[in-house]
């Protein structure tokens, strides 16, 4: 982790050490930890000194309690900007199990809930609420707030308030504005990935003062790293899960068509996989997502739309089937594999028609966001395109310098060092380098839909 000061006010003064005291309370006797993780203390204690901090850490590594904790020391409420309703009632229910007063204010609660929980807030019984940007940006909202104490503002995936990141969403913009609204509340921002770039961008954008950065490092080193050129797709990606007999993994396609497609010809070749994508009917995406997770089926096939939230362990592989919009989002998704800690493998498969359709997509954005898309397709070429070790521009776009030698888990450590017999799991790697020719036998209008650049509309 790198911790930056950026602040001479550091007076741990007695009533800081009574509130860190009270801290490791609450994560005994309410969360049921001996000790905090890697920073949690550090982030913690900054946030209970009223400092603001910046938390950058994957998803799984502990974030939550960076503000929760705090919140449960303060006297006054805790408001948490989130921009996901259904994670947010997750966490919500999850904190109430542990017996703290948590609650959600959105137009989805029946309107009874919704009275008796603006009733709890105003008379100071709630400790953290959890709320959509455009709920809080709501007159009635500000209004509530602004008569009770507020004493700790969090905004979680904070990268949605930069231009420059891979999720912007111009409603997180306006929560600039909320900075002024509560001076006297200590502001936390969370995200799993943010640029040096976009990291400048939360704080400038939501006024951070004496602040505090906590950055753990984006090095993932149980993830095997490859990138192929797609000759015969489909056959490279039958030959890559033949690799992992059983083993539960994801692929990410470009449009929904090409999931549907994709699904279908690997059931047909006998591989347990169902489809995910926005235009699915919502009741069974959530079965598919459901029955991924309990390792009914073992492989599903997705657009983007798949994975925020999700929290599966075992997954051995992730497979782009189409090269990803940017670096960011491709970060994110193989994120999603080894969290278990143990080895797998993420295979990227490109060619010239995706790099034309992202071109395509990018020229009918406006002048700005063009300029933007287009830094990201080229950071995303270069690494594409690197003949180093891949963790060295990986880490590099988020600012982090990869100082090993070479990681012996990616393609290029392992072509270059000729270690290739080092590594038995990880020597079957002729899905992408040696493409194998398309077998007899399927039915050549897929083949032929799946390997056309065809400019896909649906890609939710
Ligand atoms: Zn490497």
């Amino acid at each position: 982790m790198r911790f930056y000061e950026n602040s001479e006010d550091n007076n741990a003064d007695r009533q800081g050490i009574d509130m860190m005291r009270k801290a490791r309370t609450i994560l005994k006797q309410t969360f049921g930890y001996d000790d905090f993780r890697p920073f949690q203390g550090e982030v913690i204690r900054n946030v209970l000194q009223g400092r603001d901090s910046l938390v950058i850490m994957p998803t799984g590594g502990g974030k939550s309690l960076c503000y929760q904790i705090p919140a449960l020391v303060f006297d006054g409420l805790t408001v948490v900007v989130s921009p996901l309703i259904s994670l947010m009632q997750d966490q919500v229910e999850q904190l109430n199990a542990c017996g703290i007063a948590a609650l959600v204010l959105n137009s989805s609660l029946p309107p009874a809930v919704y009275r008796e929980n603006v009733r709890r807030i105003r008379e100071n019984e709630a400790r953290l609420l959890y709320l959509a940007p455009e709920t809080l940006l709501l007159p009635r909202i500000l209004s509530l707030l602004s008569d009770i104490r507020v004493d700790c503002v969090t905004i979680d995936e904070a990268h949605c308030i930069s231009e420059w990141g891979h999720d912007f969403r111009p409603e997180y913009r306006q929560l600039i504005a909320v900075r002024e609204r509560f001076p006297g509340a200590v502001c936390v921002a969370l995200t799993a990935t943010a640029t040096p770039r976009v990291r400048q961008d939360i704080k400038t954008s939501l006024c951070f003062r004496h602040s505090a950065d906590f950055i753990a490092s984006f090095n993932r080193d149980n993830l095997f790293i490859e990138i192929a050129r797609k000759s015969y797709p489909v056959e490279q990606t039958i030959e890559f899960l033949r690799q992992y007999p059983g083993e539960p993994g994801i692929i990410y396609c470009f449009s929904r068509r090409q999931v549907d497609e994709l699904s279908e010809i690997l059931a047909d070749e006998g591989f347990a996989v169902l489809p995910y994508h926005a235009g699915l009917n919502p009741e069974i995406r959530q079965i598919n997502q459901e029955r991924f997770i309990r390792d009914d089926i073992r492989i599903i096939v997705a657009t983007i739309a798949f994975g925020m939230g999700i929290n599966k362990s075992n997954v051995r592989f992730v497979l782009h089937f189409d090269m990803p919009q940017n670096i960011e989002s491709y970060y994110q998704q193989i994120g999603r594999a080894g969290r278990d800690g143990s080895q797998a493998h993420c295979l990227l498969l490109f060619s010239d028609s995706d790099i034309r359709r992202i071109q395509y997509f990018n020229r009918r954005k406006g002048e700005a966001e063009q300029e933007i898309a287009d830094a990201h397709l080229n950071a995303l070429m270069d690494y594409i395109k690197t003949g180093t070790c891949r963790r060295i521009p990986l880490l590099g776009y988020f600012g982090e310098t990869y100082a090993e030698p070479g990681c012996r888990m990616c393609d290029n450590c392992r072509t270059g060092g000729d270690g290739a017999a080092d590594q038995p799991q990880y020597g079957r790697l002729s899905a992408g380098k040696t493409a194998a020719k398309p077998r007899a036998g399927r039915p050549a209008r897929m083949r032929r839909g799946l390997l056309g650049g065809f400019f896909g509309k649906n890609t939710g």
